[in-house]
């Protein structure tokens, strides 16, 4: 959901066993660009004007933590919804313009709690799920995103497909070798276990260093792990 990626080795998505891995990958339309895209990062004028938006952001991060949860020894940012709307917005995004924006995208809200539990000590990395629902629902959304389009010439990325979504989401290390998988638009943890139907996870890629434990789960970087 963003048009400027993490400098890494990209998916090689034409590679057959894959396709038998995640069959669905040949019934979207747009999943290849899906496994293509890399996790999205927030630019930075390397001025004062993107120097002072972030440095904002994390004061205030730290004054939303005061009064937030420790859990599992992180204060996850479920606060971002209080200034921040779900909806599409216009990539590429550099600092100062993303601090006047009330309605986010889920690749901005993934970067900015990484940016937290990066403040906060706790390793954290992008990461993208695909995400089942029903055609009902992706219809609705691509209804939102056409009428919420910000108008720019920038194109914005076909996160919706027909029955499966593709989400931008945080990962962290919350112990050394543990993962956990925060969807930072909705403010939840993933549960590692794997479920059919509605709202439930396909799989999932993290941009993490090494190897991450996530309950009987093995997370490789950059490789996607099918679920369900
Ligand atoms: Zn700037």
């Amino acid at each position: 959901m963003a048009l400027v990626g993490v400098d890494s080795k990209r998916f090689e998505v034409r590679d057959s066993s894959i396709l038998q891995q995640m069959p669905w990958l040949t019934q979207e339309t747009h999943a290849l660009r899906w496994m293509d895209h890399c996790g999205s990062e927030i630019t930075h004028h390397d001025g004062r004007c993107c120097v002072e938006a972030r440095e904002w952001f994390l004061g205030w991060a730290r004054s939303m933590e005061a009064a937030s949860l420790v859990e599992g020894g992180m204060r996850a940012p479920t606060w971002l919804s209080d200034r921040f709307e779900w909806g599409p917005s216009a990539w590429p995004i550099p600092w100062c313009e993303l601090i006047e924006q009330k309605v986010i995208d889920c690749g901005v809200f993934a970067a900015l709690a990484r940016e937290v539990f990066l403040a906060q000590g706790t390793p954290a990395f992008p990461a993208q799920a695909v995400i089942r629902y029903s055609d009902r629902c992706t219809r609705h959304w691509q209804q939102y995103w056409k009428e919420g389009d910000p108008g720019t010439s920038r194109e914005l990325f076909p996160w919706v497909g027909s029955e499966l979504v593709y989400h931008e989401i945080c990962v962290v290390e919350s112990k050394p070798g543990v993962a956990r998988f925060y969807d930072s638009t909705w403010g939840n943890w993933y549960i590692p276990q794997s479920r059919l139907g509605y709202g439930s996870l396909v799989a999932l890629r993290a941009f993490c260093s090494e190897d991450l434990q996530w309950g009987k789960y093995q997370i490789r970087p950059l490789e996607w792990l099918v679920i369900s």
